[in-house]
């Protein structure tokens, strides 16, 4: 029978499905729990006509497995009630990922609550489900808009600040090396003078397209403000974020953007002291970078504690 998930969320005619309703009935002292009645929604979700649900046990999930824990469950909650004294059962509930025969996930809510007491100790309960994939779905576009810069595609600066906070919580935590990069675009307000605001944004979704080639898996990258961008590097030291940095300097300098003249950028780099605060490493690598424009742009800056060709 559990085969016979199909099409939950809609009918042939797209018709949007309700709640799928199982009236369920269990004995006391008997393991089975028994279908009562079901409603239409319940065959759409999963198969088979009422009649042949009639009597049948309920599929509460779609792994066997799964639903055997859950009547183990429910006995176990309703054993000390079968004296109806004994208050209310307050009912139980869950979420469960199925894959449809399509190989599309779905994400059906279930909850099973009573019907009244217990009566010549049988309990009568009410299964309901829904699927809820859509409403996860805009869930989720919903988060992924609020956090994520639209014309890059990169984590945005609030998003970043809760990024930040939980990699200084871990860092002041284990002393793992952390390291913060920020990087501003040469006189881009040229870049926009010259070419145009759209050859601008242009460089920019180009530029993310190339930070985010040159980061690892747990670096955080974000568009921190119109041309200025942040890269939080975990289990970085100060010298290899600097390298990282360095690096990612070159490949722009050397990215032929829709532009006659090349595209460079400056780098602050700060790695996160102990028990640092984020104001302080903020105001530090802003420092840094406000170095590196000061002594030409184009390069690489520590604040002063590294030194080399390039950097400040
Ligand atoms: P510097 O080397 O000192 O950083 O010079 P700059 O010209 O890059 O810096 P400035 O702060 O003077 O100018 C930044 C420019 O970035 C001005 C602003 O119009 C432009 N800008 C900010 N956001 C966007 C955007 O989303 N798209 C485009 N095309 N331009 C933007
Ligand atoms: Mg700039
Ligand atoms: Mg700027």
């Amino acid at each position: 029978m559990y085969q016979h998930y199909s099409h939950p969320g809609s009918d042939a005619d797209g018709e949007q499905a309700g709640h799928a309703v199982a009236i369920l009935s269990v004995q006391e002292g008997s393991p089975g729990v028994r279908i009562v009645d079901v409603n239409t929604d319940y065959q759409r979700l999963w198969g088979g006509s009422r009649e042949a649900w009639l009597g049948a046990p309920p599929v509460v999930v779609q792994q066997e497995a799964a639903n055997r824990q859950i009547f183990a469950q429910l006995h176990e909650a309703l054993h000390p009630l079968k004296d109806s004294a004994h208050g209310a059962f307050e009912g139980i509930s869950g979420r469960e990922v199925s894959r449809h025969h399509d190989g599309k996930r779905r994400h059906v809510e279930w909850r099973i609550t009573a019907m009244g007491t217990c009566h010549n100790g049988q309990f009568t309960l009410v299964l309901t489900q829904r699927d809820v994939t859509e409403q996860m779905e805009k869930e989720a576009q919903l988060e992924r808009l609020a956090t994520t810069d639209m014309l890059t595609g990169l984590v945005n600066r609030s998003q970043f600040d809760m990024v930040l906070k939980n990699e200084f919580n871990r860092q002041h935590r284990y002393s793992r090396p952390l390291s913060l990069i920020m990087l501003d675009l040469d006189y881009f307000k040229d870049i926009n003078d010259n070419y145009g605001h759209d050859v601008g944004d242009q460089v920019l979704m180009e530029l993310a397209d190339l930070l985010k080639r040159n980061l690892r898996k747990a670096d955080c990258c974000a568009r921190w403000g119109g041309e200025e961008f942040m890269l939080l590097a975990p289990e970085t030291s100060l010298e290899q974020a600097v390298r990282l940095a360095d690096k990612i300097r070159g490949a722009i300098k050397h990215t032929a953007f829709p532009l006659q003249s090349s595209v460079t950028a400056s780098f602050g780099v700060v790695e996160v002291h102990s028990q640092e605060s984020v104001k302080s490493v903020m105001k530090r690598v802003d420092n840094a970078l406000y170095l590196a424009k000061n002594k030409g742009r184009d390069r690489v800056s520590t604040g002063g504690l590294l030194s080399s060709a390039k950097q400040a």
